[in-house]
């Protein structure tokens, strides 16, 4: 490989596997991307080691791609090493940018997800109680793991990220479009989202009421069948996309199911569950507070519902939160 062709990275921290799939998904487009790029680190498809990383002088990397939030030792090890190395650190996908689905975790403790998974799930056979931990001796030999940290991180918590690529996980398209922006570095400002800046409801060809229709209750989608011409809000169905960025070509709108807000806050919203929560609210059918409860009470996992990507990146989260690396 000629040495004058831009270095690229691709690493994994905790992640599904699903962004990785992604970037396969380029189909004919990887392979002209590939031919376009020296790909110096990528765990999934290809065996290079982190010496071969480490070996790199600083800003030798022209970028990496890092999906996945951070929760152990080596994440964050090996997210530090990439940002010393790369002139750009581009976060992938929803866990990196805003915690994902991991991030979920943040709402339990270490203890509690070592005690489900590793004592008292009804598949585990564990008499000794034997837990995770960083080091271990066995017979004389020591043996260790990367550290599980108490809570999970977005990729911007732990290291400077230049920027971000929206979506569980991104599409195809919008990796494309981004990777042909960086190799003609034809970039907007630093610190920018790769993607629309339109919300998904400017782009939803789902009929909109013109006055507000009022719920005594919320559905699950599951629970009634969801008119696909209208919009699911009017409908009673909690979908994100008042406050979710467009981009996704309306996925989930496209098979009948709300959005859950995968492509994350749009550039003017701080939060994004809290700007659900708002959108909701207009929508409540209540003259006293027990109606009120009850309306609410009708989304029986707010948490899950509102903040399904970004518990870590959350205004409650950053209120609450350890430092990084606890
Ligand atoms: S953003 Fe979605 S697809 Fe990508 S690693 Fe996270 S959970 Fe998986
Ligand atoms: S709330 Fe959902 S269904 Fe309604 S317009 Fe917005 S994106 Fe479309
Ligand atoms: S509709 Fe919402 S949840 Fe579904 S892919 Fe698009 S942004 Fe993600």
């Amino acid at each position: 490989m000629s040495d004058s062709k831009p270095k690229v990275a691709f690493y994994w921290c905790a992640s599904c596997g699903g962004c990785e799939e992604a970037v396969v998904d380029l189909n004919a487009t990887l392979l002209h991307v590939a031919a376009s790029v020296d790909i110096v680190l990528w765990p999934v498809a290809m065996d290079f080691k982190y010496r071969d990383v480490e070996a790199l002088a600083e800003g030798d990397l022209t970028v990496a791609f890092i999906n996945g939030a951070i929760r152990t030792d080596e994440q964050a090890h090996i997210a530090r090493l990439l940002r010393r190395k790369a002139v750009m650190v581009v976060a992938f996908g929803s866990c990196a940018h805003t915690g994902g689905i991991p991030g979920l975790a943040n709402l339990t403790t270490k203890q509690k997800i070592f005690q489900t998974s590793y004592l008292n799930s009804p598949t585990v056979v564990n008499p000794e109680g034997t837990v995770p931990k960083v080091t271990t001796v066995v017979d004389g030999v020591k043996a260790t793991l990367p550290g599980f940290w108490e809570q999970v991180h977005t990729l911007d918590q732990l290291i400077d990220v230049d920027y971000y690529l929206p979506g569980c996980p991104p599409m195809p398209d919008n990796i494309a479009s981004a990777m042909t922006a960086i190799l003609k570095n034809d970039l907007p400002v630093k610190g920018s989202v790769l993607g629309s800046k339109k919300a998904l409801c400017d782009t939803c060809t789902r009929k909109k009421p013109e006055k507000a229709v009022l719920h005594k209750r919320f559905y699950q989608p599951h629970e009634i069948e969801a008119d696909p011409e209208i919009c699911f809000l009017a409908q009673g169905i909690v979908c994100c996309g008042p406050a979710t960025r467009s981009g996704c070509g309306e996925k989930c709108l496209n098979g009948n199911m709300p959005c859950t807000g995968c492509f994350g806050p749009l550039d003017n919203i701080v939060d994004q569950g809290a700007a659900m929560v708002s959108a909701v609210a207009a929508y409540l059918d209540g003259q006293t507070v027990a109606e009120l409860d009850a309306a609410v009470a009708s989304v029986p996992d707010a948490a899950g519902t509102f903040y399904r990507y970004g518990v870590p990146a959350s205004l409650l989260f950053r209120a609450n939160t350890k430092e990084v690396g606890k």
